[in-house]
């Protein structure tokens, strides 16, 4: 039983593969290198796609229940070997060792929900007669696996990610091939692992290390592949949407998540969930807080409570149980962050706590005074940064809110049901959470935005709905 990180091979069509051309996987915090993993050219690219090819067909026959049986057994490995899981992103990417460990838990969930969700794959009979002239046909549809899917993830949850294409793509009788982000294979290459234990046929999927930049437009452009599932930035998904062609699109990008607190809230609970869902996995989250628009009846008091437990987190070593933050995921990205945060201040945002950097890792940062118009209030930041605005109605809260180019989710803090529902209404998002932050997810629920946060939906038995194609049978009698 293997149960080491087979860091430096990649997973293709069923076998582990060298190459002479590897990438270097560091440790962001003191930028050690932790292993390397092989760096796939266009013609290895191609080799895997043609794997697939044959993979597809493999997976369209594979029994409903074999594909409940593999998923759970993958499932069980990840659960037996979770320590190693969790210090595998801990390692590679900006996570806490606790933060890591959730993401495991999650992951075990995702793989599970994909086995139960595989025996729900149902069509539906189809009432021809409702057409004069058609009173002597009968028929139905049924769900056919789209056939190649590709799997492009980001870095930031680089395990539970990926299980969440793996894990419907199996469900729904498809092969699939995963580029996992350069600065994160291993915990993709560990998952890859737990299929190969738990007896997936060869060619049905496989793991491909190398650059987006390099192989990345070969794996979109090909027409055998026949659904691009992407999760990542806006600007890397715009191109890939342009250059894919006829085919599916998944399309899970970012956000700068708003959350309003209004004059009614729980104070204490507001600042609880948005302290954490600004600052978990190092703001580097899609659905992390970036933008809180505060009733002005209670502005003074949320800022004073909010600054004073920002000020008692504890940010440094990942691998510490007591650490509450670790570093971004590079020294590159703290820097841009920084930059992003002094060129607000030299705008006239004023700094209520944090704003400097040492190294990889940037201090939890809270500005206010910031127009609604500058960069970092419009754009993503990927970054432990916060803005407060004062605001004196919700309408005013929705406005802004709604005024940038992203709606993934966002939360509203009150305990006016009226409020709530006018903010369930008017807000552009794909998630309200109401009395909590837009830091909230489960694996089995619709996922996914409106505008530039994306287009489609993951949660096993909506990204399954992407993955399968209906088609007709009729019987003329
Ligand atoms: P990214 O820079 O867009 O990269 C994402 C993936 O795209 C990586 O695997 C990258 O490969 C690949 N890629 C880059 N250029 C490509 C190309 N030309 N063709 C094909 N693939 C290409 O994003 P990131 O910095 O890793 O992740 C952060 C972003 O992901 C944030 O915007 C965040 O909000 C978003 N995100 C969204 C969700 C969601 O569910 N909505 C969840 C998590 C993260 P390389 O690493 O080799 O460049």
């Amino acid at each position: 039983m293997m149960t080491t990180t087979k860091g430096k091979k990649m997973f293709i069509g069923g076998k582990w593969i060298e190459k002479e051309r590897t990438t270097n996987v560091y440790d962001p915090q003191d930028n050690s290198i932790i292993t390397t993993v092989p760096k796939a050219s266009r013609d290895d690219m191609i080799a895997t796609i043609e794997l697939a090819e044959e993979g597809a067909r493999i997976a369209a026959k594979m029994p409903v229940h074999e594909r409940i049986t593999v998923l759970n057994k993958a499932a069980d490995y990840v659960e037996k070997y979770d320590e190693l899981y969790a210090s595998t992103i801990a390692s590679e990417g900006s996570k806490t060792i606790t933060e890591a460990r959730g993401e495991v838990t999650r992951c075990i969930e995702t793989l599970r929900l994909s086995a139960e969700e595989a025996r729900r794959i149902n069509g539906e009979t189809i009432s021809f007669d409702q057409m004069p002239g058609s009173e002597n046909r009968i028929g139905y549809f049924y769900q056919f696996p789209i056939g190649i899917v590709a799997a492009i993830t980001p870095f930031n949850d680089p395990l539970n990610l990926v299980a969440h294409k793996i894990g419907p793509a199996i469900a729904s009788g498809n092969a699939i091939i995963v580029k996992p982000a350069t600065m994160t294979p291993l915990s993709a290459l560990l998952l890859a692992e737990a299929f190969d234990y738990a007896g997936l046929p060869k060619k049905v999927l496989s793991v491909i290390t190398g650059s987006g930049d390099e192989i990345g437009d070969t794996l979109v452009t090909h027409p055998s592949v026949r659904m691009v599932s992407f999760t990542g930035g806006l600007e890397t998904g715009e191109a890939i949407a342009k250059k894919a062609g006829l085919k599916k699109i998944s399309m899970e990008l970012g956000s700068n998540s708003p959350v309003i607190v209004l004059q009614d809230a729980d104070i204490y609970d507001a600042v609880q969930s948005t302290v954490s869902g600004a600052f978990g996995a190092v703001g580097q989250n899609c659905l992390g807080v970036q933008r809180i628009f505060i009733h002005d009846d209670v502005y003074d008091v949320f800022t004073t409570q909010f600054i004073q437990k920002t000020n008692r987190y504890k940010v440094g070593n990942k691998k510490d149980e007591q650490t509450d933050m670790g570093p971004l995921i590079s020294e590159q990205e703290a820097i841009r962050v920084e930059k992003w945060v002094d060129e607000a201040v030299q705008h006239g945002a004023k700094v209520l706590t944090g704003g400097y950097r040492d190294g990889a890792f940037y201090a939890p940062t809270v500005l206010t005074n910031v127009s609604p118009t500058d960069k970092i209030a419009k754009e993503e930041i990927f970054g432990p940064v916060v803005i407060l605005f004062r605001i004196n109605t919700l309408d005013e809260a929705i406005i802004q809110a709604n005024n940038v180019n992203y709606g993934l989710q966002a939360g509203i803090f009150t305990n006016n049901i009226h409020q709530a529902f006018d903010a369930i209404g008017k807000l552009e998002v794909g998630g309200l959470l109401i009395n909590d932050s837009s830091d909230y997810r489960i694996d089995g629920m619709p996922f996914g935005g409106v505008k530039g946060s994306g287009i489609g939906r993951e949660g096993i038995k909506f990204s399954i709905q992407e993955m399968v194609e209906p088609k007709v049978v009729q019987f003329k009698l």
